[in-house]
């Protein structure tokens, strides 16, 4: 039985009602970014028109109370992931700045030279640029776990790669170009095992299914704001407190220091040692805003929905003839990657397109993962709650029509 009202739920997003090219909005590049509900884009609009003001700074009213608000935006997103401490969730513009600021910070007191860290073939360019840089930075080496053909981890293969200079693994929990769900519990206890701490990258994962970092007990966990119904310039890191006491700040400068001498600086506690400058307060009450609104959906009502729309959409697009799916792995959330026989993706992308379908076309950020199918990209269809099967049709007929014109 459906727990979710689709059409009532629809209405609560704008955006969505509306024609592009005389065609209603077809919406299926969820994995990009999401759409706002209209309580998220009022909260925003309020905090400008009526309470705006610096946090952390005033002792004049409207001060006091954003910075009260901004707490408890930090609270929210605790209990949220069920993270032990609200001093353990930094918040940063986006899940690229939180990647950033573990891999300079933690390596700055951890990696040193001849040391490795562990990534994966499935992450996305945020979960590997970084990484590399700090490798480059401290002469340390970058180690991959890799992939079968359906796109899930090799975790025999994982196990291999683990060695007494092993300093950090750093994985997605959802790849954005599969959909591959990752058995990320195991890939945790197997690094502890090893007494090795693990960041999960769940820019792909928070949005769908339940997140409890103490079940998980990873050390580090990062996702966005604006791919959880949230605004943009927002994001998270939760960390262990024993690592964040440790690790040096990222950013340096306001609000993260609690003596500044010309001699010598000394840094403010957590979590405001990670937070340098003015932090982004109004998205991060967008966020708890956001974080309220999907809990009140329920997220294993979200989850139950968008299985039915990943199973309903699987069915549809693998009946067509030259169609391949790239990444079948057993444990998906509701993305398709898909090739078209002697069709080039971005001709593909802007065909459907002008059907009002807007659908990912590319290498998704992933490109060794890309390389590793021997292919250049895909189109991308990620679903969202707010999706309809009635529009998986429309994507259907949309292929069908590519298919035609370029046949
Ligand atoms: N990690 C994954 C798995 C992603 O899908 C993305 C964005 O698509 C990112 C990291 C980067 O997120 P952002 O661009 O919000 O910083």
């Amino acid at each position: 039985m459906l727990n979710l009202d689709i059409q009532k739920i629809r209405k609560d997003f704008p955006i969505l009602n509306q024609q592009i090219y005389n065609k209603p909005l077809v919406y299926f590049d969820n994995g990009a970014t999401t759409q706002k509900p209209q309580i998220v884009i009022d909260e925003e609009s309020k905090i400008y028109s009526q309470e705006n003001s610096n946090i952390h700074r005033g002792v004049h009213y409207l001060s006091e109370q954003l910075t009260q608000r901004y707490e408890d935006a930090r609270k929210t997103v605790q209990k949220f992931i069920n993270a032990p401490h609200d001093h353990e969730i930094i918040l940063t513009s986006g899940t690229t700045e939180s990647i950033n600021t573990i891999a300079y910070s933690f390596g700055e007191k951890y990696v040193n030279e001849g040391d490795e860290i562990i990534i994966s073939t499935l992450e996305h360019h945020a979960n590997i640029v970084p990484w590399q840089m700090l490798c480059e930075r401290k002469k340390a080496v970058l180690k991959v776990i890799p992939i079968n053909d359906k796109g899930e981890l090799l975790l025999d293969e994982y196990q291999k790669l683990i060695s007494p200079k092993t300093k950090i693994v750093a994985v997605n929990q959802v790849s954005n170009a599969l959909g591959t769900v990752n058995d990320v519990k195991k890939i945790i206890e197997i690094a502890h095992k090893n007494d090795i701490p693990v960041l999960i990258d769940g820019a792909q994962s928070v949005q769908h299914n339940v997140v409890d970092v103490q079940d998980l007990d990873c050390d580090f966990f990062v996702f966005s704001g604006h791919k959880l119904y949230g605004p943009n310039g927002i994001g998270v890191i939760y960390g262990k407190e024993k690592f964040l006491n440790e690790m040096p700040p990222y950013m340096t400068g306001g609000e993260m220091i609690k003596k500044v001498t010309f001699e010598k600086t000394t840094f403010n506690e957590l979590p405001f040692k990670f937070e340098a400058g003015t932090p982004n307060y109004v998205a991060a009450i967008g966020l708890a805003t956001a974080i309220d609104y999907i809990q009140e959906l329920g997220l294993e009502n979200i989850a139950a929905y968008e299985k039915e729309l990943l199973d309903y959409a699987t069915e549809k697009l693998e009946s067509i003839e030259g169609l391949r799916i790239i990444g079948t792995a057993a444990n998906k959330v509701c993305a398709i990657s898909f090739i078209l026989e002697n069709i080039h993706h971005f001709d593909a992308g802007m065909v459907i397109d002008k059907m009002g379908i807007a659908v990912r076309t590319g290498h998704h950020c992933a490109e060794p993962l890309m390389d590793r199918f021997n292919i250049e990209g895909t189109l991308r269809a990620s679903f969202a709650f707010y999706n309809t099967k009635e529009e998986i049709d429309k994507l259907y007929d949309a292929i069908l029509t590519v298919k035609q014109m370029f046949g």
